[in-house]
């Protein structure tokens, strides 16, 4: 299929820049359930513990690895398979599939693994889809021992390798020869999944969800990759090839020279600074977002620490989070959302009413002002992590004044628990609503005279003003940063925070976008804050405008 010159194929440019080599496709040893011989119960169980025992090592090894070679945050993912296997949640099922049902421990491990990514691939949000890959590279693993196969050498590879993968695991690319590799290709992924992610960790394009590229790709095809566009061109031409080595040069140049600049403020050219901060939803992403230039946390989204566990964190687990958070940042500004659960966001501790329209429902803090206990403990955590370092509070999906004096009156009674009991807090802290709900960019004025700061949340904005489901692709089309609509109220949001003396940010990806940023900077907003490999971009643009 691939016979003919220059055949475009397009996908998902999950990590820009481009590349020009040639293909080396990864298959995983074919075998399965029928290839492996079942013996007693007590050695079935003997030949799973050995293999998780084994498991366990190598992952240590890969962990290792992987921090010298890429960075400590992208080694924590072996650090969470190492805690799968060790998880009395995995082993207990495997093992009692072996002792009851008689069941070989290849097949016992198969089906618990296909029960936890089940689990995980029925999820509405993308991030906790994508963690189905996580368990299903666990059991890979354990599958791969259980039959014998040795493995995690690095592979060889000639130089200019563009690997096509039907996925790449964790594993996978921490196996991969990082100096001989140029680029990714998936058949499967999003702009999250773990090739997505390390392809912007190693610098390298990917263009993801091609459809069946592995199947097709021999090794040793000739090809180009686009990942500003999400194109791949297979067998392309020699001028083709000319072409591309031009757009490749002058790409690298641009990017070295963002980077170099990336920790430098941005500043317009008739002086204007505008703080370009980043979102971050861990304490792990804190490291990255300094390395890429950020001056502040615009938007610590606090709900992943709540669906990270099986049961509720503790105000000191919570505390401990935002403290090692606002210490790491060292002086910069830490903007701390409460939670933001509802809507997309379950947590299985918290029992909630089925909802027919769950993001027009009891989301955000909207939830936190029925459940008193939980938000008391957030804002308490908040507060006592402001003893440390710079810290603001916001409070997303605020839709009427009466909400946010409800929110704010909920935190001084905080502030009055701590000063009761002599525990330091910044009494001057910050407090700051999102603008997400178009009513309340209509009514800003009367918001402003109550908040230290706005903060325009585009992804729920957008949404909410053009009656566009955010995760919806069968009406993305419709889903327009740039609708007038949706311009005018970030313009009135700016105009009012100014007219009543407080700055005004934005957090919705909206901010990180290239078309949109002269638009937002021409219209006066004072902080942008995104994803932290979008800020050496974004601050380059911003010094080339007038
Ligand atoms: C937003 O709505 O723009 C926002 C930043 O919040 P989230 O994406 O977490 O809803
Ligand atoms: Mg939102």
């Amino acid at each position: 299929m691939f016979d003919s010159a220059n055949v475009h194929l397009k996908g998902i440019g999950a990590s820009k820049g481009y590349a020009i080599g040639t293909i080396s496709v990864r298959k995983h040893p074919d075998f399965d359930v029928n290839d492996y011989v079942t013996e007693s119960p007590e050695r079935e169980k003997e030949k799973f513990e050995k293999a998780i025992s084994v498991s366990v090592r190598q992952l240590i090894q890969l962990k290792k690895r992987t921090e010298i070679e890429i960075g400590s945050e992208e080694a924590e993912i072996f650090e969470s398979h190492k805690m799968i296997l060790e998880d009395p949640e995995f082993s207990s099922p495997v093992i009692e599939k072996i002792e009851n049902d008689k069941m070989g421990a290849y097949k016992a491990v198969e089906e618990v693994i296909d029960m936890f990514s089940g689990l995980f691939r029925a999820m509405d949000n993308e991030y906790m889809r994508e963690r189905a890959a996580d368990f299903e590279d666990v059991g890979a693993r354990i599958k791969r021992r259980l039959m014998g196969i040795e493995e995690d050498a690095a592979q060889e590879m000639a130089d200019n390798t563009i690997v096509v993968a039907h996925d790449l695991t964790p594993s996978d690319t921490a196996t991969l020869d990082k100096s001989k590799v140029i680029a990714f290709l998936t058949d499967v992924g999003g702009f999250t999944s773990h090739s997505s992610i390390m392809a912007r960790s190693l610098g390298i394009p990917a263009v993801v969800g091609m459809g069946k590229i592995s199947e097709l790709a021999k090794d040793n095809m000739a090809v180009i990759v686009d990942g500003v566009e999400g194109k791949v061109i297979m067998n392309p031409s020699e001028e083709l090839i000319t072409s591309y080595k031009v757009k490749k040069a002058d790409y690298d140049v641009g990017k070295d020279k963002m980077k170099a600049l990336a920790k430098e403020k941005a500043v317009t050219a008739s002086g204007r600074e505008i703080t370009v901060a980043a979102n971050i939803g861990s304490v792990s992403d804190v490291d990255d977002a300094l390395a890429n230039g950020a001056e502040a946390i615009g938007l610590f989204r606090t709900e992943f620490l709540f669906m990270e566990s099986d049961t509720m964190p503790s105000e000191d687990a919570k505390f401990e989070a935002y403290k090692t958070v606002v210490e790491k940042m060292a002086g910069k500004s830490v903007l701390i959302r409460t939670l933001d659960i509802g809507g997309d966001k379950e947590l299985p501790y918290l029992k909630q009413e089925k909802e027919d329209n769950p993001f027009l429902g009891l989301r955000a803090v909207r939830l936190c002002l029925k459940e008193h206990e939980l938000f008391k403990m957030q804002l308490r955590a908040i507060l006592r992590a402001s003893a440390f370092g710079k810290i603001q509070i916001m409070f997303p999906m605020i839709g009427a004044v009466s909400e946010l004096m409800e929110a704010k009156k909920m935190l001084d009674e905080c502030k009055q628990e701590l000063r009761s009991k002599g525990i330091d807090f910044d009494e001057d802290i910050e407090v700051g609503m999102m603008i997400e709900i178009p009513a309340a960019a209509v009514a800003a004025d009367s918001f402003a005279k109550h908040v230290d700061f706005f903060s325009i949340g585009t992804n729920d904005l957008i949404q909410y003003t053009l009656a566009i489901d955010r995760m919806n692709p069968a009406v993305s089309y419709l889903y327009d940063p740039m609708h007038e609509s949706v311009l005018k109220l970030i313009k009135m949001t700016i105009d009012a925070a100014h007219a009543n003396g407080i700055w005004c940010g934005m957090c919705g990806e909206m901010a990180a976008d290239p078309q949109a940023i002269p638009f937002l900077v021409e219209m006066g907003i004072d902080e942008l804050s995104m994803s932290a490999a979008s800020i050496p971009e974004a601050k380059g643009i911003i010094r080339r405008l007038s």
